[in-house]
């Protein structure tokens, strides 16, 4: 076997001990004489699993006991519907637009009512999150939506909003990756695919008082209330994925010792990279400093033609999937909970070996 250094965006890499302990227990799950795919989402056995993930998620980004957690499928995209559908009462609603997502979220909020976008940093091509204390809230917003880390471009908010009105957080590409105080949000969403689990799944975590305000028209599985009342299984959810959230969430606890852990090891991850881009002269990292992401880290070599070479060179080194977003260019290297320090170190060395060889220092 020879597994490589996957810097994908996502779907992304998954740490080994959770692959291997799903291999393990592929064929048959425990002593049941069948594996998680086939088993029924209303058997004992699965609802031990669902229940298992949801209490290992509460305990590892302590969540509040006034918050609900539901399994959703239609990943993150779908949330960016949902999010109005239940949540923008008063027909009006917030959005800071930091990144192409949060444009995306933002877009499909206007088909339910008014968007004030209050904040946006295209002006200088989202390489920064603008200032908080000069962002002016609508009086009558039902909620302010942002994107908390902008997998594109590699960056993320160093400091919340303070609102008036809930603070709703796509956490798609940070989620997990460091301490969260979740009483700060009215509402969190995520893509599991990105640092949690294989494509196929969001997670929504939601205050209490927000649920139950959709209207009646609003499809059953889009509507918080009616997913979460039903323990995620109104319908068949992705069994696999919530199986596969709790595994890795083992991970976090057991292996990597908690969230504060999990946080010093994304810490020092990206501190080798970003250490190095600042010590030299050959690329360069386009996000100002203060909002530089943890989890997907974007720079560029001095011409499109040596970000090419260098992608290809990479891929031959064993690091792949590093080419930036085609709204980017250049490379980006997300360096989520799974990739090992060992990774980054191998890239850093990779990216000292190519700037040598190009007249970089
Ligand atoms: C990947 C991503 C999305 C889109 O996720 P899907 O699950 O593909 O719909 C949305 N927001 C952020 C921040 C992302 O990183």
């Amino acid at each position: 076997m020879s597994r490589v250094y996957n810097f994908s965006a996502g779907p992304s890499m998954l740490a080994l001990p959770v692959l291997e302990k799903a291999r393990q227990e592929l064929l048959e799950y425990g002593s049941t004489g069948q594996s998680v795919m086939e088993m029924s989402h209303r058997s004992k056995e699965f609802i031990a699993i669902a229940e298992d993930t949801e209490a290992r998620l509460r305990r590892v980004l302590g969540i509040p006991a006034n918050y609900k957690v539901g399994f959703i499928q239609g990943g993150a995209t779908l949330q960016f519907a949902m999010v109005p559908a239940n949540l923008m009462t008063s027909g009006e609603a917030d959005y800071w637009v930091t990144g192409n997502f949060s444009k995306t979220a933002a877009k499909e909020a206007a088909k339910y009512g008014k968007v004030n976008i209050t904040a946006d940093s295209g002006d200088r091509n989202y390489t920064y999150i603008p200032d908080p204390a000069a962002v002016q809230e609508s009086p009558n917003a039902s909620y302010v939506h942002i994107c908390q880390n902008n997998t594109i471009f590699g960056s993320r908010f160093a400091q919340l909003p303070k609102t008036r009105a809930p603070l709703v957080a796509d956490m798609s590409s940070c989620i997990l990756s460091e301490l969260t105080d979740v009483s700060q949000y009215g509402l969190i969403y995520f893509g599991v695919q990105k640092n949690v689990a294989p494509a196929g799944m969001a997670i929504a975590i939601v205050r209490e008082d927000l649920l139950g305000k959709a209207p009646e028209n609003t499809p059953s599985l889009m509507n918080y209330k009616t997913i979460i009342d039903a323990d995620s299984m109104y319908n068949t959810p992705n069994c696999w994925d919530i199986y596969m959230t709790g595994l890795t969430l083992q991970w976090i606890e057991e292996d990597m010792g908690g969230l504060a852990a999990m946080q010093a090891y994304n810490e020092k991850k990206a501190a080798i990279l970003y250490d190095y881009l600042d010590g030299q002269s050959f690329y360069n990292a386009p996000v100002e400093k203060p909002f530089r992401s943890l989890m997907n880290v974007t720079f560029t070599a001095p011409s499109t033609e040596l970000d090419d070479a260098f992608c290809k060179g990479a891929a031959a080194a064993g690091i792949v999937n590093i080419k930036g977003h085609r709204l980017v260019g250049g490379m980006r290297a997300s360096i989520y909970n799974a990739m090992p320090v060992a990774g980054v170190e191998a890239l850093v060395a990779y990216m000292k070996e190519f700037a040598a060889a190009n007249g970089g220092a």
